[in-house]
């Protein structure tokens, strides 16, 4: 037997019991005749103690190991005179009688502590080190006991979980595929799927009126923290449901994780925002609304005073920072260069400070008389002692860098406290989404998502304005999901595809078995999917869900530690009738 209890469980209680641990040496100390072994596993850390009166030969042997040998150990539990109190073992120690070294371990690249030494890229090649790392672990247990939460509460609510294949067909989401090479079908190519949209569908169809899937989705994109090659969804569809359905079901899903998880009750509905309402009053269509600060529009009060930076702009906003007007000229110059910054992609940052004292200063005062910059405080509620900062440019970048700002000024007034959630739903997203470089409409969600039956007559005269029944679930600035009430009429899901430019024949190639199916009877569907490994990482307070996620690829989308993706052998590629090209 290789132990009788774990590194985390030993207490007064069993005093005198004699026990057999197995773990790994986090740490040893010698001090005088004694030599103490911090020994952990999974379960925490059991403090092993050596008598060199008692045992001088054991004691030496104790003194021989590194960091992170493997062990087994037998003795006795006793009271410790030294307690600590911090750990649910601290107050007991184990004298030990036998030792046994089960694995040597060479030093490790970087320290196995909760703060550790080791850079991302040491971690990322090394990851089952980093894995044994306090933080990294309890991530891992927040992880399984989140789906183990949500596969409980789904099953009670009637759905059932239904494994969709990983080799299909591409299902658009606004991404590129990952394409799997088939050896028997020479010149022909799987595709990984972006999501399981197309075949819950069809599970739809077919009758299974409540599914849901903890699943894997791959999405060729360019990489950013909170993205990842490969990541896990909470897939989730209902038959005989319209949007109300889905986001009371799934509200229900959140108000219990929130509940397991966090221990944290919501009164009352998640509010419910416009995607339009989200853009004209957080500038973003993921609002945190754990603060205020919202934007305000002030375009028609700036027009035709020669100033031309606001007269050419289609948009002029500020928002309004309480208690900021004493900012220094210095940190005026800091937020214009955050605004500034490629990635915010303002041009410059207009300012009013209206003094305590009443008196109004502004860097475009040149301009501006003092009514007219008074309009501007009225409009965005200001009052003594508050901050405008103004931008001005194209609407929808100009509304992205204000809301940017905002969360900029609400981090640095200490506004957002990080143990407040704040979830909300943004609904009524638009169908389409133009895209200037190509010069067409895309799915602002996915081809499959219904507009709102008083919009299907404007899919012609005026695409661009066209709701759909689209919705996302916002916790915190972070959209933890979305999804839509989907077509489930062919002639509408047809025009849908004309609309977005595919030939009949292109339609009928990649999505023909889908407007089969919808000629044998297709419920009204609609469903939701929710983003897995963000949603562990809100709720694990990380930044990046790579924290979350055992093994993720680093920013170039590698795995550090296999090393891939790597070369195939030219017999393999042979087999796959592949040849690379090589040039630029
Ligand atoms: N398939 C969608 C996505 O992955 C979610 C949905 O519409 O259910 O974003």
């Amino acid at each position: 037997m290789y132990r009788t209890n774990t590194c985390g469980e030993l207490n007064l209680k069993h005093a005198g019991a004699e026990v057999t641990l197995s773990g790994w040496v986090q740490r040893s100390r010698d001090l005088g005749g004694m030599t103490f072994i911090d020994l952990r596993d999974r379960y925490g850390i059991t403090q092993l103690v050596f008598n060199m009166e008692a045992d001088d030969a054991l004691c030496k042997e104790a003194r021989k190991l590194g960091r992170e040998c493997v062990i087994q150990a037998v003795g006795r539990v006793r009271e410790r005179s030294n307690k600590n109190l911090k750990i649910p073992t601290g107050e007991i120690e184990i004298e030990v009688n036998s030792l046994k070294v089960l694995n040597a371990s060479i030093l490790p690249p970087f320290t196995i502590e909760d703060e550790t030494d080791g850079g991302d890229d040491l971690r990322m090649k090394f990851r089952y080190l980093d894995l044994r790392r306090n933080p990294m672990k309890n991530n891992m247990e927040l992880r399984h006991r989140m789906a183990m939460e949500i596969r409980n509460y789904m099953d009670g609510q009637g759905f059932i979980e239904i494994e969709t294949p990983a080799m299909i067909k591409s299902t658009p989401e606004g991404a590129r595929d990952f394409v799997v090479p088939s050896r028997i079908n020479p010149g022909q190519f799987y595709a990984l799927p972006q999501s399981p949209q197309i075949f819950k569908q069809l599970l739809m169809i077919a009758g299974y009126d409540k599914y849901f899937q903890i699943v894997k989705c791959f999405r060729d994109e360019d990489l950013r923290a909170d993205r990842q090659p490969e990541f896990t969804q909470i897939d989730c569809e209902m038959s005989f449901a319209g949007q109300d359905d889905v986001l009371n079901a799934f509200e229900g899903l959140t108000k219990h994780l929130f509940l397991r998880i966090k221990n944290m009750t919501f009164n009352g509905p998640f509010p419910r925002i416009t995607f339009n309402d989200a853009m004209d009053r957080y500038g973003t269509d993921k609002p945190d609304i754990r603060f205020g600060m919202e934007l305000t529009e002030i375009t028609e009060y700036t027009r035709g005073r020669n100033f031309n930076v606001f007269d050419d702009a289609e948009y002029v906003g500020c928002i309004c920072a309480e208690n900021c007007a004493s900012f220094s000229r210095k940190q005026i110059d800091q937020l214009t260069g955050f605004v500034k910054k490629p990635q915010i992609g303002a041009r410059g940052l207009v300012y009013v400070k209206y003094n305590k004292d009443g008196t109004i200063k502004s860097s475009v005062d040149k301009f501006y008389d003092e009514a007219a910059i008074r309009k501007w405080i009225e409009l965005s509620d200001g009052r003594p002692g508050d901050l405008l900062l103004i931008l001005a440019g194209e609407r929808v970048s100009t509304q992205g860098a204000l809301s940017e700002l905002r969360l900029e000024m609400g981090r640095q007034l200490g506004l957002i406290n990080k143990d407040d959630y704040a979830p909300l739903w943004v609904i009524d997203f638009p169908l389409f989404e133009w895209d200037e470089e190509t010069g067409r409409f895309y799915a602002k969600h996915h081809p499959f998502t219904s507009p709102k039956t008083e919009d299907i007559s404007l899919l012609d005269t005026d695409p661009a304005s066209v709701c759909a029944n689209a919705y996302d679930l916002v916790i915190n600035g972070v959209e933890i999901g979305g999804g839509s009430v989907r077509i489930h009429d062919k002639s509408l899901q047809q025009k849908m595809f004309e609309k977005l430019g595919f030939t009949d024949e292109q339609a009928n190639e990649q999505f023909g078995f889908l407007m089969e199916a919808f000629r044998y009877g297709a419920p009204p569907h609609a469903g939701v999917a929710f983003g897995f490994d963000r949603w562990v990482a809100v709720f694990a307070g990380c930044y990046s869900i790579r924290d979350v996620i055992a093994f993720p690829k680093n920013n170039s989308g590698r795995d550090l530690m296999i090393d891939s993706p790597s070369a195939l052998a030219p017999e393999q590629l042979k087999e796959l009738r592949l040849k690379i090209d090589n040039r630029e």
